[in-house]
């Protein structure tokens, strides 16, 4: 599932193509990944400019001249491609949004969705959401006085959105290997050095992620290398049994608490 990185990159490169651009018009071959009638969607949203794209946690947000949200979040295997009609990679697109000749392609919108909403709506949505760990406030403090109730795993603390926004299960392995604690360790047990480095790691693999345009697997369009490159930097995230970079050990992959956590079993205490 995209987190905070890949959303990052779909927004800085979405911004350069439809910014300012009006939505020409509007495909709906799912009716399930929306949340009004075709009709009233189509109404509100088509020839409406996009006045600016926002992402907040693992979500899009599509600011309309009118004042709607398109608010999106693609859920687990949801992406995005945009180009010419003969440029669409050969998948089945359940929402379609046109700019001119160029359109926006939603695939894979299986849980995921694009739901149109007014701002309190949006924020009432979004409500429940921890901070954005890349927030220029997000500072160290703030995150200790976040940990000092915790009792939960580093890994199942992180994935929660309403501890922090925008972390899931691949950058919570990427962030407890980076800041060499096991993702099983309990948040109260760890000491003021590991808190101070688990901050750091959180705030130093997010960003390089997103640097490298995070990990989805399909370009957002034709000629687009930044989305994806970050699969190649990936510390242990769906490397099991590959050499650990720092200490040559195999990457191990184990369930905690049902979820597939990778990690190095020698420099990770
Ligand atoms: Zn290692």
């Amino acid at each position: 599932m995209p987190e905070l990185p890949e959303m990052e990159t779909y927004k800085t490169l979405l911004n350069q193509k439809i910014d300012g651009h009006p939505i020409t018009s509007i495909l709906i071959n799912r009716e399930k990944s929306i949340n009004v009638k075709p009709d009233d969607f189509i109404n509100r949203v088509q020839n409406q400019e996009i006045k600016a794209i926002e992402r907040r946690a693992k979500h899009l947000l599509f600011h309309l001249e009118n004042g709607y949200v398109l608010l999106l979040h693609l859920m687990l295997g949801g992406l995005m491609f945009y180009g010419k009609e003969e440029e669409k990679p050969d998948r089945t697109v359940q929402i379609q949004l046109s700019f001119g000749d160029q359109h926006l392609y939603f695939i894979g919108l299986r849980l995921g969705y694009l739901h149109l909403l007014s701002q309190e709506e949006v924020e009432q949505e979004l409500t429940d959401l921890g901070p954005e760990p890349l927030d220029v406030n997000f500072s160290l403090d703030t995150f200790l006085s976040l940990i000092e109730d915790r009792r939960g795993r580093i890994k199942t603390t992180l994935v929660n959105q309403e501890f922090l926004s925008g972390i899931g299960n691949c950058y919570s392995d990427e962030i407890a290997w980076h800041s060499q604690l096991l993702p099983d360790r309990k948040m109260n047990e760890l000491n003021d050095n590991q808190k101070v480095q688990l901050y750091q790691s959180i705030r130093f693999v997010l960003q390089q992620a997103t640097q490298y345009g995070g990990y989805m697997s399909m370009a957002l369009f034709k000629g687009d290398t930044k989305t994806g490159s970050y699969n190649k930097k990936m510390y242990v995230y769906d490397r099991e049994g590959e050499e650990c970079q720092r200490c040559g050990a195999a990457i191990i992959k184990e369930e905690l608490s049902s979820r597939k956590t990778f990690y190095c079993k020698e420099c990770q205490t």
